[in-house]
C-alpha cells in the first residue's frame, strides 16, 4: 500500500533519509493514526491519498501493512531492493496559498502560474516584479517560448553573449510544480557561447518546481556583478548575497556552504562550478549536484555575469485547476507501470547501447566506427550490476529513472559504506586499481555521457568514466560537448595535426582513461591544452586550422548528441534544424516543443491528449490540440527569429563533413538528402521555402508581431 501526502514532508523524516519511508501500522489505523506516527499535527494542511485515490482523515489503512510515504517534494532515491508499489502525484494540498497579485494582474483566479517574473539586474542590484498578464503565459507557455521572447527583447543584435548584453532567463513551465510525474522541468536560456545564436538547454530534479512553489513563474538576470553573488530566494522575498567566499569552489562545496549559512537544509540550489567561473564554453549549470541544464554552455553566461548560484525555498502548492483529473493522470503512470516505464524505471537511459551496436549506430572512436566490442562492459546494464546503489526521481516522478552510483578506491571502505549507509540493501563498488572514488551525491552516468565519455573515447573502463561524470557534475560541464571536443582533439593527435609541442607534451589518446580524466580538470581550469579544449570543438578547429575542421561533430558550433543520424532517420531533422545545434530532443517537433514549453519530462510515455489533458488540469484552459501545436510552433519560430536575427542562415542548417561518410552498416548522408529535410520541414513551419524566414502569414497566425520588431 502507497500513501501520498502532497505536501512538502521533508522535514519529518528521519534525519539524512533521502527517499520513500516504510512506517508498519497494525490494527484498525486510518490516515490520521499515520500522521500521528509520523509526526503531523492532525489538523495540518496536508492532502493524502492512498495508492492513488484521494483520503481523507478517516480513510482506513489495511491492518498491519507496509506504508510507503512520499512525498512529491521528495519523491524518490529509494535503495535499491525498496521496490514500491507507489502512485505519486496527484491533488496539491488543500486550502493552499496563493500569491497576491499587483498593478497589471486582474481579479481571475489563476492556476498551474502565478503571473510574476523577477527580473534582477546584477549591474547595479536592482529587482522588480513583472506581472505580464494571462494572454503571455498562454502565448508563451514557458520554457523555449519565454526564452527566445525575453532574448529578442532584452539581447541587441550582435551581443557578446559572455558580455554584459546578454540576459539569463530560467523558465520553468506552466505545469512545472504541479504534483503529477514529469511536471518537474525548467529551462535555462541566453544567447549561447558556443554558437553563437540562441542557448537553451532543460534539467530535471526538483529545483523548476521549487521556484515555483516560491511564487515565480521565471527569472530574468540583466547585466554583470561587479563581484561574485548569489541570489537567495525565499518565498517572496528576494536578496542578492556574496559569493566572494563561494567563488572556486566545487559544487558539493557550494550547496554545504549555502545550506549552513541559510539554516534551511531543505533549501534547492542551481549553481555553476569552476568551469562556469572560467567561461568553459560548455560549462552547464547544476542543480541538487546530479541534475543539470548542460547544453549550450549556459553555465559560462552565468559566470560571465559572476551568479555563483540561485538559492531557492518555496513553501506555496502550485495551484491546480481540476486536482482529480490530475490525480487520474498520476495513477495512470503508476498503473501502467509494467507496460509503459518499467525498463527506464530500471535502468534508465543506455538499456540499449548493446542492440544500438549491433545495429551499428553506436558512435565510437569520433563517430567514426557504429559497434565497440566492449559496449557491454559500459552499458547501463553493467551500471546497474557493478556501481548503481539505487535509483533517483525528479519532482513527483514515481518512474525514478535516475541512475546513483557510489564507487569507494578500497574493498574497506566499500564494505563500510554498504553496511552503515545502505544498511546492506546495496553494494557498494571499488576500484580494484585503488585508483577513484565517486560520491553517490552526483548521481551517476546517463546514455548521453557513457557514450560522450565512454565509448566514443575508446574507453570500456567503466569505474573511470562514472568519475569523469562526477568531475562533470562538480565542475559543471556539459559531458556531451566535453565529450566530443576531446574525441575530435583525440583524431588530431591521432592523425598528427595536434601535437606534443601543441598541447605542452600532454597525449591526447584515444583508450587512455586515465589521461581523459586529468583532461577533464585541465578543461576546467583552462590549464595547458584545457585553455584551448574549453573553446569547444569548432572554435579549437579554426584556431588550429591545418584541416582539423574535417573532424568535427558539430551543428552550429555545438556537438552533437550520441545518436548517429547515419543510423536514426529521426535524428537527422533534429540535428540539422534544433534552434541550439547539435540537439538530440527532436527539438524540431511541436510534441517535444510543446513538453519543453509547459514543463514536462520527455521520457514520459503519455500520448499527445494526454500531455493536454494535464495541461488542462493544471491550468484550467480551454485548450484544443491546435492550439497546443500552435504554442510550440510559436517557440520554435522565435529561436528561429532570434538565429536568423544573430546572422544565421540555411547554410548553419548542415551536418558536418564527417556525417557523408558511410559507417561500416550505414550509408553517409547526403547534401541533397539533407537539403530536402531543410526544406521540407521549412514549408511544414510556415517558413520561407529557401531561406527558413518565417512568412509574414506565419508570423500573423502565431500572434507574433511584436516579437518580430525586435528581430530586424
Ligand atoms: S521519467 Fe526520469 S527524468 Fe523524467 S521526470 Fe521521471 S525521474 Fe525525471
Amino acid at each position: 500500500m502507497t500513501v501520498t501526502f502532497f505536501a512538502d514532508l521533508r522535514r519529518f523524516l528521519p534525519r539524512g533519509a533521502d527517499g520513500p519511508q516504510r512506517y508498519t501500522l497494525s490494527g484498525n489505523a486510518t490516515i490520521a493514526d499515520l500522521l500521528a506516527v509520523i509526526g503531523i499535527k492532525p489538523d495540518a494542511d496536508v492532502t493524502a491519498a492512498v495508492d492513488g485515490d484521494l483520503a481523507n482523515r478517516e480513510t482506513a489503512l489495511h491492518d498491519g501493512a507496509d506504508v510507503m510515504l512520499l512525498s512529491p517534494m521528495e519523491g524518490g532515491a529509494a535503495a535499491e531492493g525498496e521496490a514500491t508499489t507507489s502512485t505519486e502525484g496527484g491533488a496539491a494540498a488543500a486550502g493552499e496559498a496563493t500569491l497576491s497579485t499587483e498593478g497589471g494582474g486582474d481579479a481571475m483566479e489563476r492556476f498551474g502560474y502565478w503571473n510574476k517574473i523577477l527580473h534582477v539586474n546584477l549591474t547595479d542590484r536592482s529587482t522588480r516584479i513583472e506581472e505580464p498578464g494571462d494572454a503571455f503565459f498562454r502565448r508563451y507557455a514557458g520554457g523555449r517560448g519565454l526564452i527566445a521572447h525575453y532574448l529578442l527583447k532584452y539581447v541587441p543584435k550582435g551581443a557578446d553573449p559572455l558580455g554584459s548584453d546578454n540576459i539569463l532567463v530560467i523558465a520553468p513551465g506552466v505545469i512545472t510544480g504541479a504534483p503529477v510525474p514529469g511536471a518537474g522541468r525548467h529551462s535555462v536560456g541566453a544567447k549561447s557561447p558556443l554558437t553563437g545564436g540562441f542557448g537553451e538547454s532543460e534539467s530535471g530534479g526538483y529545483w523548476g518546481a521549487e521556484l515555483k512553489r516560491a511564487g515565480w513563474d521565471a527569472i530574468v538576470f540583466h547585466g554583470v556583478s561587479p563581484t561574485p553573488v548569489y541570489l537567495w530566494i525565499n518565498e517572496g522575498q528576494v536578496e542578492l548575497r556574496d559569493a566572494s567566499h563561494l567563488w572556486g569552489k566545487i559544487t558539493g562545496e557550494v550547496e554545504e556552504l549555502i545550506l549552513a549559512e541559510l539554516g534551511d537544509k531543505l533549501i534547492r540550489i542551481a549553481q555553476i562550478g569552476p568551469a562556469g567561473e572560467n567561461l568553459v564554453r560548455y560549462a552547464c549549470i547544476a542543480n541538487e549536484l546530479n541534475e543539470v541544464a548542460g547544453r549550450t554552455g549556459m553555465g559560462a553566461v552565468m559566470g560571465s555575469k559572476r551568479l555563483k548560484a540561485i538559492a531557492v525555498r518555496g513553501k506555496t502548492p502550485v495551484k491546480i485547476a481540476d486536482q482529480r483529473g490530475l490525480l487520474a493522470m498520476a495513477k495512470w503512470v503508476s498503473g501502467t507501470m509494467d507496460e509503459k516505464h518499467r525498463a527506464f524505471h530500471e535502468f534508465g537511459t543506455g538499456a540499449a547501447m548493446q542492440g544500438k551496436s549491433l545495429e551499428g549506430g553506436m558512435p565510437v572512436l569520433n563517430y567514426r566506427l557504429g559497434a565497440a566490442d566492449t559496449i557491454a562492459k559500459v552499458d547501463a546494464i553493467a551500471v546497474r550490476d557493478e556501481v548503481r546503489v539505487k535509483m533517483g526521481a525528479c519532482y513527483a516522478c514515481s518512474v525514478r529513472c535516475k541512475k546513483v552510483v557510489h564507487i569507494e578506491e578500497r574493498e574497506e571502505a566499500a564494505r563500510a559504506a554498504a553496511e552503515n549507509i545502505y544498511k546492506g540493501r546495496a553494494k557498494v563498488a571499488f576500484d580494484p586499481l585503488g585508483r577513484y572514488s565517486v560520491d553517490p551525491r552526483y548521481g551517476g552516468p546517463e546514455y548521453e555521457s557513457l557514450a560522450a565519455l565512454g565509448v566514443n573515447l575508446g574507453l570500456d573502463d567503466l569505474i573511470a568514466i562514472c568519475k569523469s561524470n562526477e568531475m562533470c557534475n562538480y565542475l559543471a560541464m556539459d559531458t556531451v560537448s566535453l565529450g566530443c571536443t576531446l574525441a575530435w582533439a583525440m583524431e588530431c593527435f591521432e592523425k598528427g595535426i595536434l601535437t606534443l609541442e601543441d598541447t605542452g607534451g600532454v597525449p591526447l589518446r584515444f583508450h587512455d582513461a586515465d589521461g581523459v580524466i586529468k583532461l577533464v580538470e585541465m578543461i576546467a581550469y583552462r590549464r595547458g591544452v584545457g585553455d584551448l579544449l574549453a573553446e569547444g570543438s569548432q572554435r579549437a578547429a579554426q584556431r588550429l586550422g591545418r584541416g582539423s575542421e574535417a573532424f568535427l561533430t558539430t551543428v552550429k558550433g555545438m556537438e552533437m548528441a550520441m545518436h548517429d543520424p547515419r543510423h536514426m532517420p529521426v535524428m537527422r531533422a533534429s540535428y540539422l534544424l534544433a534552434p541550439t545545434g547539435g540537439d538530440h530532443m527532436r527539438q524540431t517537433s511541436n510534441r517535444n516543443g510543446l513538453r519543453n514549453q509547459i514543463g514536462l519530462c520527455h521520457f514520459l510515455a503519455y500520448e499527445d491528449d494526454q500531455s493536454l489533458q494535464i495541461l488542462k488540469t493544471v491550468t484550467g484552459w480551454d485548450i484544443t490540440p491546435e492550439e497546443m501545436v500552435a504554442t510550440a510552433h510559436r517557440g520554435l519560430t522565435l529561436a528561429r527569429l532570434f538565429n536568423l536575427r544573430e546572422g544565421m542562415s540555411r547554410a548553419d542548417d548542415r551536418l558536418p563533413a564527417r556525417f557523408s561518410d558511410p559507417l561500416p552498416k550505414h550509408a553517409g548522408l547526403t547534401r541533397e538528402q539533407q537539403d530536402k529535410i531543410v526544406t521540407d520541414y521549412y514549408v511544414e513551419q510556415g517558413w520561407d521555402a529557401n531561406t527558413g524566414v518565417p512568412t509574414a502569414e506565419t508570423i500573423r497566425a502565431l500572434e507574433l508581431e511584436a516579437d518580430a520588431v525586435h528581430a530586424r
